[in-house]
C-alpha cells in the first residue's frame, strides 16, 4: 500500500511562488518516478493573505499548518505592505507559525557544494567538502525574556533591558535533537555558549551535559561562542553539528552560511517536537528586485524540501537524490544570475528546475 504525505504548501510573496513552482515539479517528479504520493494543500500567507483575508495567515491555514506532516514556506513581504500596521506585516503570518507550532529548533545546514567551492569567500581548501549543521534554539533566549523594553530614567537617561532566560526543559529538547542529528551524522555536537560571563550560558553547559549521558556514541564538545565565531572561518570543517542559543544561532548561522556562497542556495528546517510541527523554507526572503523576472535561484527551496523528505517524510534516499541532481546540473556550469560566473550557462529558475529534473530522471535510471 502507498504511504501518503500530507503537506501544506505556503508559496508567499515575492519570489516565493516562483521558486515553489520548480519545488512542485520535484513533488510531481517523485510521484511518477519514486511512486511517492503526497496529499497537498495550498494557501496564501504573508502580504498575500493580507490582500486576501485581511491577516497575514487566515485561521484555517494556521490550523492545517497544525495537522500535515510539515509545511513548506516561500518567503513573505515587500515594499507593498510596507505601511500595514505592526501585529498584521507580512513576518507577523510566519512568526505565528512557529511560535503556534512550537518550532524551537531551527536547523540550517552549511554544506558546499564542489561546483560552487570558488563563490565562497575563504579559500577553496577550507570550504571543499564542508558539511556542517548550526542547531539554533529558536523560541527561547534574550529574544523572548522578561523583563524587556526601554524605560526613562528620573536622571534623564533611558534604559533599554532584555533578558538572557533558558530553563532545563528547553536545553534538554533542543540538545536531544542535536544528539540525534549527530548520531545521523558523523557523531560530534558542538555545545556553544558564553559560560565564562553568563549564568545561563553555565547552565546550558550542565543541562547539555546531563543529556550527553544519554549518548555514549556521541562525542561532545563545547566552545564558547566568541571563539566558535573564529572557528568558523578558521577551520569550519572540525565542526559536525553545532548546538546553541537563538541569539549565537542567529548569528553563526549566517556567518555558517556565507561559507558556501549564495543565499539563493541555503535551506532550513523549524522543528517542534517529533510529529508536532514542522517547517521548512529557504534561508532568503522575497527578493522584490528580482521578483516576476524569472531570475530567482529555486535552489534553496528545493533543498528545503529535500530536508523535509529526510526529517518529515522519512525518506533519505529521495532528499539524496535530490541533493546528488543539484550537485550534477552545478557540475555541468548550469547557473541562475545569483551564483553565476563567466564562462557558465546563465539560466532562468524554470530552466533551472528542468535542469534538475532531468539530472533527477538520469539518476534515477
Ligand atoms: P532577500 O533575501 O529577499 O534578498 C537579499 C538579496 O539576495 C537580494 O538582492 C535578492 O535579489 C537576493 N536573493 C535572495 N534570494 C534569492 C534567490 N533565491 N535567487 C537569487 N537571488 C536571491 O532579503 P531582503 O532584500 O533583505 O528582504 C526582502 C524582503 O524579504 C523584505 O520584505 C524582508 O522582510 C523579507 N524577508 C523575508 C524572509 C522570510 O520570509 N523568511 C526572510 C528574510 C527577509
Amino acid at each position: 500500500m502507498t504511504k501518503n504525505y500530507s503537506m501544506l504548501i505556503l508559496p508567499g510573496d515575492g519570489i516565493g511562488p516562483e521558486v515553489m513552482d520548480e519545488v512542485k515539479r520535484v513533488i510531481e517528479w517523485l510521484g511518477e518516478n519514486r511512486g511517492l504520493n503526497f496529499d497537498i494543500s495550498e494557501d496564501h500567507v504573508g502580504g498575500k493573505a493580507y490582500d486576501v483575508y485581511g491577516k497575514p495567515l487566515s485561521d484555517e491555514a494556521l490550523a492545517k499548518a497544525k495537522e500535515v506532516d510539515a509545511v513548506m514556506f516561500g518567503a513573505v513581504g515587500g515594499p507593498k505592505w510596507a505601511g500595514v500596521d505592526y501585529d498584521k506585516r507580512p513576518e507577523a503570518g510566519l512568526l505565528t507559525l512557529r511560535k503556534e507550532l512550537n518550532l524551537f529548533a531551527n536547523l540550517r545546514p552549511a554544506m558546499c557544494f564542489e561546483p560552487l567551492v570558488d563563490a565562497s569567500s575563504l579559500k577553496p581548501e577550507l570550504v571543499s567538502g564542508l558539511d556542517i549543521m548550526i542547531l539554533r534554539e529558536l523560541t527561547g533566549g534574550v529574544y523572548f525574556g522578561e523583563p524587556r523594553g526601554i524605560e526613562d530614567l528620573s536622571n534623564g537617561q533611558r534604559r533599554g533591558v532584555n533578558t538572557q532566560v533558558y530553563e532545563t526543559y528547553e536545553i534538554h529538547r533542543i540538545a536531544h535533537v542535536a544528539f540525534d542529528l549527530a548520531a545521523k551524522r558523523n557523531g560530534l555536537v558542538t555545545s556553544v555558549e558564553k559560560s565564562n560571563v553568563m549564568e545561563s550560558g553555565l547552565l546550558w553547559r550542565e543541562e547539555v551535559e546531563i543529556i550527553a549521558k544519554d549518548y555514549p556514541d556521541i562525542k561532545l564538545e563545547h566552545m564558547l561562542a566568541d571563539n566558535c565565531g573564529m572557528q568558523l572561518v578558521r577551520t569550519p570543517k572540525q565542526f559536525d553539528v553545532i548546538v546553541t542559543d537563538n541569539l549565537f544561532g542567529d548569528m553563526l548561522s549566517d556567518v555558517a552560511a556565507m561559507l558556501t556562497g549564495s543565499l539563493g542556495m541555503l535551506p532550513s528546517a523549524s522543528l517542534g517536537e517529533v510529529g508536532k510541527g514542522a517547517l521548512y523554507e529557504p534561508v532568503h526572503g522575497s527578493a522584490p528586485d528580482i521578483a516576476g523576472q524569472g531570475k530567482a535561484n529555486p535552489i534553496a527551496t528545493i533543498l528545503s524540501f529535500a530536508m523535509a523528505l529526510r526529517y518529515s517524510y522519512d525518506c533519505a534516499d529521495e532528499a539524496k537524490l535530490i541533493e546528488d541532481a543539484v550537485n550534477d546540473v552545478l557540475a555541468d556550469d548550469v547557473r541562475t544570475a545569483d551564483i553565476h560566473q563567466d564562462g557558465k550557462m546563465l539560466v532562468s529558475t524554470t530552466e533551472m528546475g528542468d535542469h534538475i529534473l532531468n539530472a533527477l530522471t538520469k539518476l534515477n535510471s
